[in-house]
């Protein structure tokens, strides 16, 4: 298997150099030249643990690069830090069904991808001897998951930027209280999309990015993509021996657009998924894509679900690429337009297409908030992000759905307080947090500053 670069103008890659690259060197991403069709394959697929599932998933994509039982090792090692023994386990609601995402070490669903990437990235730095350097930016959750996927590990530094003061306390304190010598937390002032654009600037920057070794752990990463695909299928057996007759229908709330994505190649690899629910909050740059075709970038705005306060959807290049028939021509004049406008718009026909996959909905604040209360009074407490996607459920004309649980409601204790008026059992990862030592360096949103901060960093090493 070969990944090219939705812009087309960088050579094909292996599945190695996918890893190791991140953003393609044209500034575009890296995608398969095509999926695997498991159609077929769904009767000898269904029963498989998870570990074994993921293995029989990733085996196509790796195309041979690693031998199996290393990715076998991989895998199992990866999900030996889940502390629940299907690691996405499916709960049935009176309503939707719930699949809970949330069990690896930092409580979201960015464990699921993390914690086997990072130990892919030191198996394949331990058989090249290179070192290297992570950059990444986060909107609260891919942070803690990537630093608890990579820390301590020989080879690797991390460099991980958030917006300072619009993440909650606990997943700032997730990132900044590892203090592991190879990991390095900044704070900057602005936005999340500041800090990803701060990010893509540095890969952009090809002269800088190969001096310094630069690697992505961001959705932009192939691997992460790749790693998600999983629990489509998984959740998917699950729904069908409790409601072998219902259509498949996932809602997935959404930012960055990589966990909706991942959904989109399941079912492109032959997966039956009916539609996919896409589900925003206030923040709803996608939602207005796959309803009018224009994709209009406007002020990010704070809110309760703050992992999806994003305006600029990285992995949504990829889906792109696809509706334009896999020309990179015409991606890199939509991209040039955004870059220059702002915006970009969708062929009436591409936007019917998008349509017939996905069913958009947006979710307000004070959905989100009855949502979480009326789960909790039935005995169930979900986070804001969770929330969202149900809430678009609910309101959607499908009648059974597969919600993801992209959180545990205990990094979002806040939210959880406003709609309930309770405060979130924490689980017993998150004890003591709060007040333990942390270490974190605060910058503006300076690209020459930034550089300055891993530079030094580099320097010491
Ligand atoms: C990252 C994140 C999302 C959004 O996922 P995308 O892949 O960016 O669409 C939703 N919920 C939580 C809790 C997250 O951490």
């Amino acid at each position: 298997m070969k990944y090219i670069s939705t812009r087309g103008l960088s050579e094909p890659r292996s599945f190695k150099e996918a890893v190791i690259e991140g953003l393609a060197r044209d500034g575009g991403l890296l995608v398969p030249v095509s999926v695997p069709d498991f159609s077929s394959q769904l009767e000898r697929l269904k029963d498989l643990s998870y570990q074994d599932l993921a293995h029989q998933i990733f085996i196509p994509f790796v195309n041979g690069e690693l031998d199996e039982k290393t990715l076998k090792q991989l895998i199992n090692a990866s999900y030996q830090t889940f502390n629940h023994k299907n690691i996405t386990p499916l709960r049935f609601t009176e309503s939707v069904a719930i699949l809970e995402l949330f069990h690896g070490p930092t409580l979201a669903f960015k464990d699921i991808a993390l914690q086997f990437l990072g130990n892919l990235f030191e198996n394949l730095l331990s058989s090249s001897g290179a070192a290297l350097n992570i950059v990444g930016a986060t909107s609260g959750d891919t942070g803690s998951a990537a630093i608890h996927g990579v820390r301590g590990k020989k080879g690797i530094t991390i460099f991980m930027l958030h917006p300072k003061g619009k993440i909650s306390p606990i997943q700032e304190k997730q990132m900044t209280t590892v203090l592991d010598e190879n990991v390095v937390n900044i704070a900057i002032d602005g936005t999340f999309d500041d800090a990803q654009r701060i990010v893509k600037d540095l890969f952009n920057d090809l002269e800088y990015k190969d001096q310094h070794s630069l690697g992505a752990v961001n959705s932009i990463n192939w691997v992460r993509v790749m790693a998600q695909i999983v629990y489509y299928f998984y959740a998917a057996f699950r729904f069908r021996e409790h409601s072998p007759d219902l259509p498949l229908v996932f809602s997935v709330p959404t930012g960055n657009f990589g966990d909706i994505y991942a959904g989109y190649l399941a079912r492109k690899m032959g997966l039956p998924i009916e539609k996919l629910i896409l589900a925003t909050n206030e923040n709803d740059i996608l939602y207005r894509v796959i309803t009018t075709g224009q994709y209009k970038i406007q002020q990010v705005c704070s809110t309760i679900s703050p992992s999806m306060d994003i305006q600029i959807s990285s992995n949504f290049e990829r889906f792109l690429f696809d509706l334009v028939g896999n020309d990179a021509k015409e991606i890199r004049s939509m991209m040039g337009e955004l870059g220059s406008k702002g915006e970009f718009k969708l062929s009436p026909g591409q936007a019917d297409d998008a349509r017939k996959i996905f069913h958009p909905v947006r979710v307000n604040t004070e959905q989100t908030l009855a949502t979480i209360a009326k789960y909790h009074k039935n005995g169930y407490t979900i986070d804001p992000h969770t929330a969202v996607g149900v809430a678009a459920a609910e309101q959607s004309p499908f009648n059974s759905a597969i919600c993801l649980a992209t959180a545990h409601p205990a990094k979002f204790g806040d939210a959880v307080i406003k709609a309930t008026g309770e405060e979130p059992d924490m689980p017993a990862l998150l004890d003591g947090i709060l007040t333990k030592r942390s270490r974190c360096q605060v910058s503006s949103q300076d690209l020459i500053q930034i550089k300055g901060i891993i530079d030094e960093k580099l320097s010491t090493q």
